[in-house]
Order: C-alpha cells, then sequence, then structure tokens
C-alpha cells in the first residue's frame, strides 16, 4: 500500500519511466517527462515560498497543467484547492478566501469566463505580487497568482513556465527532505462538494484517503500497464483527480484527456484514434456518446471497462453501452466528495440489471451500515440512511467544525443518502435523506413518485419535493419537463396518478417547466426548486 501521492507516483516512474502517462490534445508525456516536469514545479513553487500545509487554488478545465500541479503540490505537502471552473467572480472570492489561498493557478479563459478579468478585478493591487508585498483588501491571504502556459508576464502573474524555472540547486536539495516529513494523514485536497442540496462544503481529504482509494476504485476494473483510460470527466472532482489519475498512476496505466470539458463527438474521437480500453462517465455523458455514435460510427472496440457514478444508469443506456461502445465490463460507483470519494462499486462480470438496480457491494477496508432515524441498524432489505466508516472518510470539512461533528460521528459519515442493502451486500441508493416529504405523518419517497411520472409517455424529465404546507406540515410538488410537442397541463398529470398511486403521494401542485436548476455536473438541485415554488405560493 502507499500512503502518500508523491510514493505512488514514484512507484509508478520507477516501474514503467518510459510508457505514456498523459495524453493531451496538444502534449504527450511518459511518467518520466511526468515526474521530471512535477520537479520542476514543485522546485518553482517552493521558490515562490509555498510549504507544508500552505493552500493553493486551482481554477481551470482539464489541462495538462492541472495534473502537474496536482502532483506538484502533493510533493511538495502543499494543499490543492479545487475550484469549480463554473464558479465566477464572487464565488472564486468565497472559495479563495474560505480556506485562505496563499497562491492560485489558473487558466486565461475558459467558455465564455474571463479568469484572468475575474482576477484582476478582485484583486487590482495585483502588480505588487511579483514583488512579493502583495495585499489585496479582498484577498487578503493570496500572494500569488499563476497563469497556465507560457504567456509572458502581465500585471504581477507569473506564467506556469517562468515559475518551472524558478527553482534551482537549494530548492532540489529540499525536496527530499520535505518527502520524509510527508504523513499519510495530512490534508492533500480540499474540494467542494457538488451543490446538489445547498451550498457547497469544503471536504479536507488526507493522502491516505485518495492515494488508496484510487486504488481500490482501479482494482475492480482491472486496470493495468496495458490500459489506456479516457477521462474525459472533470479533474476539479474526485472523479477526474482521484479515480482517474492517480488511480491510472496506482496501475501505469495511459491517461487519454479528449477535451478541457466534456464533448461528446471529440472524445469519442480520442477513444477511437488512441485505442483506449477504458473510459469514465456520468450516465449523462453516455447517453451523448451513444447519440453521437449513431450519427457517426467509430471504432471503439478497444473498449473494456469503465466507471459510470454519480446517478443511477437506466438499463436501456447500460445496454447499449455493453453493445456499441463494447463495453461490458463497465462498473457502477457509488461515492461521494467526503469518501474520496467511493464507498460501492459493482463488478466486471455484474449482470446489466444489477449494474443498474445495485451500486455494487461495498470497498475493502471500509464498514457500512443503514440506519433508521434514531441512528440503529435496519434489517436486511428495509430502507435507511447508509453511513460509511473507514480510511476513506474525510479529515472533515474545512474550518466547520460543528457540521464535521454532525456528520461524522464516531468515525461514521452520515453518507445523507438512503439506501437498502440485500442478504448479499448489494447496495441500491433510493434518494436523499433531505428530500424526504414528510405529509400529514406520511412519509414519502421522491425518488418512487419521479419514477411513477416518468413513466407518462410525455414526461422527458421530473423532479418531486415537498414544500412546507400549514395543514399537512409538507405537500408534494412535481415539476415536469415534457417532450417536445407534448401536450402536457397539471389536469393530464394528476389524472394520470389518480387511483395508480395511493391518494397522498400525488402532488398537489405541478409545474410544467423548460428546465431544471442543475448544478454544473448536470445534478437536479431540488432547494431551489423548493425556493421557487415558496415564493410563488407565498
Ligand atoms: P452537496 O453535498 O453539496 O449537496 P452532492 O452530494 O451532490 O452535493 P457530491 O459529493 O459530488 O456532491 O455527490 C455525492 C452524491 O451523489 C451522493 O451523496 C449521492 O447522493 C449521489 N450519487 C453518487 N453516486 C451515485 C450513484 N451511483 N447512484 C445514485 N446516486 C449517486
Ligand atoms: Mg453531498
Amino acid at each position: 500500500a502507499f500512503a502518500t501521492i508523491p510514493q505512488l507516483l514514484r512507484d509508478a516512474v520507477s516501474r514503467y519511466g518510459p510508457r505514456d502517462a498523459l495524453i493531451f490534445p496538444d502534449a504527450r508525456l511518459s511518467y518520466y517527462d511526468l515526474d521530471r516536469a512535477v520537479d520542476s514545479l514543485a522546485s518553482g513553487l517552493l521558490a515562490l515560498g509555498l510549504g507544508k500545509g500552505d493552500r493553493l487554488g486551482i481554477w481551470s478545465p482539464n489541462r495538462l497543467e492541472w495534473v502537474l500541479t496536482q502532483f506538484a503540490t502533493a510533493r511538495i505537502g502543499v494543499v490543492l484547492v479545487n475550484i469549480n471552473p463554473a464558479y465566477r467572480q464572487s464565488e472564486l472570492e468565497f472559495a479563495l478566501n474560505k480556506v485562505g489561498c496563499k497562491a492560485l493557478v489558473l487558466a486565461k479563459s475558459f467558455k465564455s469566463s474571463d479568469y484572468i478579468g475575474m482576477i484582476q478585478a478582485l484583486a487590482p493591487e495585483l502588480e505588487a505580487a511579483k514583488r512579493g508585498i502583495l495585499q489585496a483588501a479582498k484577498l487578503p491571504q493570496l500572494r500569488h497568482v499563476i497563469l497556465m502556459g507560457g504567456a509572458a508576464e502581465q500585471n504581477g502573474i507569473w506564467s506556469f513556465d517562468e515559475v518551472s524555472k524558478l527553482g534551482g540547486p537549494a530548492q532540489q536539495l529540499r525536496l527530499p527532505q520535505i518527502d520524509a516529513s510527508l504523513l499519510p494523514d495530512d490534508a492533500i485536497n480540499i474540494q467542494f462538494t457538488s451543490g446538489t442540496t445547498g451550498q457547497p462544503k469544503g471536504a479536507t481529504l488526507s493522502h491516505y484517503n485518495v492515494v488508496n482509494n484510487a486504488r481500490f476504485v482501479t482494482d475492480r476494473i482491472r486496470l493495468t500497464d496495458n490500459d489506456r483510460l479516457a477521462i474525459p470527466v472533470p479533474l476539479y472532482h474526485c472523479f477526474g483527480m482521484v479515480m482517474g489519475v492517480l488511480g491510472a498512476v496506482s496501475k501505469g496505466a495511459a491517461m487519454v484527456f479528449p477535451c478541457e470539458a466534456f464533448d461528446a463527438a471529440t472524445t469519442l474521437d480520442a477513444v477511437a484514434r488512441e485505442r483506449c480500453t477504458a473510459l469514465y462517465g456520468v450516465p449523462t455523458m453516455f447517453v451523448a456518446m451513444l447519440q453521437d455514435l449513431e450519427a457517426n460510427p467509430r471504432d471503439l472496440t478497444s473498449l473494456r471497462t469503465g466507471v459510470m457514478a454519480g446517478a443511477p444508469c437506466p438499463v436501456d443506456v447500460m445496454k447499449k453501452v455493453n453493445d456499441q461502445m463494447h463495453m461490458s465490463e463497465v462498473t457502477i460507483c457509488y461515492g461521494m466528495t467526503e469518501t474520496a470519494p467511493v464507498s460501492f462499486q459493482s463488478y466486471v462480470d455484474d449482470t446489466i440489471e444489477r449494474r443498474c438496480s445495485t451500486v455494487g457491494r461495498v470497498h475493502p477496508h471500509l464498514q457500512v451500515k443503514v440506519v433508521d432515524e434514531a441512528g440503529q441498524i435496519v434489517p436486511v432489505g428495509t430502507q435507511g440512511e447508509l453511513c460509511t466508516r473507514g480510511y476513506s472518510v474525510m479529515k472533515g470539512y474545512w474550518d466547520e467544525s460543528e457540521l464535521t461533528a454532525q456528520s461524522i460521528q464516531d468515525g461514521w459519515m452520515r453518507t445523507g443518502d438512503l439506501a437498502k442493502l440485500d442478504a448479499e451486500g448489494f447496495c441500491s441508493i433510493t434518494g436523499r435523506v433531505k428530500d424526504m416529504i414528510i405529509r400529514g405523518g406520511e412519509n414519502i419517497y421522491p425518488r418512487e413518485v419521479e419514477e411513477f411520472l416518468f413513466s407518462h409517455p410525455q414526461v422527458r424529465e421530473v423532479q418531486v419535493f415537498g414544500v412546507p404546507d400549514a395543514r399537512l406540515g409538507e405537500e408534494v410538488c412535481a415539476w415536469v419537463v415534457a417532450a417536445p410537442d407534448a401536450k402536457l397541463d397539471e389536469d393530464a398529470l394528476r389524472v394520470f396518478c389518480q387511483g395508480q398511486i395511493a391518494h397522498f403521494k400525488v402532488p398537489r401542485h405541478f409545474r410544467i417547466v423548460n428546465d431544471l436548476p442543475m448544478t454544473i455536473t448536470g445534478k437536479p438541485q431540488k432547494f431551489v426548486m423548493r425556493d421557487m415554488m415558496m415564493k410563488e405560493l407565498e
């Protein structure tokens, strides 16, 4: 077992040195190349005055510099802070200050976002940065801003290439000493949760959390140094940086990054061109790839395995991923940012049916229980809150001791997810505790009502949630996105429910909407819908 990220990388370099490590559209690095680039960057960061325990934010879509920064910060014990590429100025300010980032590495821009413009607006004092005396009023802890690429200096901003050349013999000599001081339990990464149920929370992860989780995820898909793994999922999230990068490095596999941000056609082109054997994605990405494939067939026979995670996968999608994308060994993962991330995963030989109805079995070295509201373990097959315990549970939410104490009790992470375990240990996720509706004393599980409404042929998407009600405590509310050309209205939906589901589950309020409020990872945000409905119902 490896205890720290630098150990993991060192082991891979010694075993697989000359082989492909990273393949980007504009760059190709062997494990040796990766190691050298990481050392230079780590030395440069030391020369800037960064050291163990300092926080460095990274704000960028998937780029080579992202991976280099991930390993260079780990190399010197600096805590990497993943900043969502979709954030805007106010969210950036919140994240940088929340965890006190001393440095920020950023891309120049992404889609329509001018990152440089936003950081300059937040820190007009930037010019002082290169003289080491930056004191920005709005970002009091920030000292350095580093721009990805080799662009010339501007306004106090370092270029990535410049920083990589800053280090000298003095820094090189310090690296082994620092290495010896790194502890498995040191914080190495702060990641914000998706914000599906409210404000994102900063989960603090250790070397030990991520290195080992990465290894168990790729164990289960039987990844080896002969594999080529396509990673179109975001690096700023555990899926990309832990399951993707660290998972591949733990096996010496090659990593193929097709695009800065997911694009179905570019991903499939890269899979075909690079003869990838494994591919990661959330179910909606696979849906988009299957659609693209229909219009533009490619040779994907090299594919074998991969991971689908983050949300349940419909059976027909899974069948097509098996038949049309040749991924007969694709696995489903369940996890959360707070558990670094995976705790359940299916097996490469599970049936399609089982892969869609469960998230597989618990990972090695983790404990799991399902409890009722009083915290008592429920019988097999009964729904309750899923809790996990073991090496992968985060250190805590950064600077939120109260929230941490509520979420981790006696080592058990309360996932906030509703689940059932069967007699063989296979787990089904049935919703979120927060989303459960209590209407006049009856518990209503939104997932059940959603599944029923979804069976209406003209319903394309549906979300069910509770809104406060003076008489019953809560009332059921449904937001429906209709299929194109559908003629759906509230009455038709109400009639559809009558006699088919228990009367108390029939939504009191229906709304036909054009789209649903989503996180940028594509998860519907019920709390936003609830707020909007509450204003409307006032
Ligand atoms: P926040 O905690 O900010 O509200 P979030 O919980 O969506 O956001 P993440 O940590 O990115 O943030 O996501 C973890 C959650 O995603 C899990 O708690 C679970 O609800 C859901 N999830 C993950 N994998 C699966 C899966 N395979 N099937 C169903 N749900 C899943
Ligand atoms: Mg969560």
